[in-house]
């Protein structure tokens, strides 16, 4: 007897319901079950219901234990706080995952590259503390703890571990942030010394910056605070051809929400041009998560056989499709 499973699925903002109901029509494809329980957030939910984040948004997510969410847009200085950052903080999705590899067909500048980016998720500069010294003099609180640098690095070493990744590259700016940065770092240590079969080492972050512009297929795992991993994963998204193409996963104890890389893209919205594929790729790992690898492989496989066709590609990656087409030649070849 076929089963199904239940899932939060968050549409978002501009892009969002576009390459959400592609994602959807390809997990279909798989023969998959799942009972979505649709939920709005982000510019939208502002609008019908006063508030960005409304409560049953994290009510269903904590209920389902897995989410499939588009893009949410945030307002640039002002305005109410990102979604994303307060459901990741609030359900503790602690651990954001963002692999970045070459995928087939695709005219990018590197060949080989496989990286994959650990980013923590909770607190840094994104804890939002901010406010006024005085006029003139703003205060902006990093927060760096034990507790969540200990779990980052945890969670990373663990994924070399069950990956069998060779490397991993702990970010930092500590030559300047000693505190803060240099806690990071001693965390970063304890739990590598439990991991003998992972080398471990350290980069300072604008040097990381260079050395992955001049090659980036010198990288395995890069481990990272909050905003470092925030802007060094579009960086590596880069690499690949763009952010149409880039994954990414939000994990947690008790919950787990997956989301391309890429936000709401305004300049595209509504007109059947965003690439679905980031998001498509992040629904295959939410198949890992869920323990549906093999459905996870075929997703992965039909988006690179798709990509090295070359026949039907959007805008992003030099073709004329659309989002709606992209999604059926994928689930087609699921
Ligand atoms: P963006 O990622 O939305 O767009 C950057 C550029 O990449 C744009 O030119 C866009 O057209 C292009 N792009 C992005 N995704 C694409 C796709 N799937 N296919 C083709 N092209 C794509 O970044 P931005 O413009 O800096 O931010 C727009 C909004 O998104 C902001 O409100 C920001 O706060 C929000 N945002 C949300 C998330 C999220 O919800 N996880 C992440 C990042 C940004």
């Amino acid at each position: 007897m076929s089963t199904t499973i239940p899932a939060t699925l968050i549409p978002g903002d501009g892009i969002g319901p576009e390459v959400v109901s592609a994602a959807v029509r390809v997990l279909q494809a798989t023969g998959i079950g799942f009972e979505w329980e649709t939920v709005q957030a982000g510019l939208v939910a502002l609008g019908k219901e006063g508030m960005p984040l409304p409560p049953n948004v994290l009510e269903s997510v904590r209920r389902n234990r897995v989410a499939l969410k588009g893009p949410t847009g945030t307002p640039v200085a002002g305005g109410h706080r990102s979604v994303n950052v307060e459901m990741r903080k609030t359900l503790d999705l602690y651990a954001n995952v963002r692999p970045v590899h070459t995928m087939p067909g695709v005219k990018s500048r590197y060949e080989d590259v496989d990286i994959v980016v650990i980013r923590e998720n909770t607190e840094d500069l994104y804890s939002g503390l901010e406010h006024v010294v005085v006029p003139g003099v703003v205060e902006s609180l990093k927060i760096i703890t034990e507790k969540a640098s200990t779990r980052i690095a945890k969670y990373a070493f663990d994924y070399a571990r069950k990956n069998g990744r060779k490397r991993v590259t702990a970010v930092h700016k500590a030559n300047i942030m000693k505190l803060s940065d240099g806690l990071f770092l001693d965390c970063c240590r304890a739990v590598a010394k439990d991991y003998p079969e992972v080398t471990y080492d350290e980069m300072i972050v604008d040097n990381t910056c260079m050395q992955l512009v001049l090659d980036p297929t010198r990288f395995d795992m890069l481990l990272l605070e909050n905003l470092y991993g925030d802007i060094v994963s579009d960086l590596c998204a880069g690499f690949i051809g763009g952010l149409g193409l880039a994954p990414g996963a939000n994990i947690g104890d008790e919950a787990a929400l997956f989301e391309a890389v890429h936000g709401s893209a305004p300049d595209i919205a509504g007109k059947n041009l965003a690439n679905p594929m980031a998001l498509i790729l992040s629904a295959a790992m939410m198949l890992d998560h869920l323990g549906e690898q093999q459905a996870a492989d075929r997703v992965r496989n039909a988006v690179h056989a798709v990509l090295k066709e070359g026949q039907k590609l959007t805008r992003d990656l030099g073709g004329t499709a659309g989002t709606t087409e992209i999604a059926e030649a994928i689930a087609t070849k699921v």
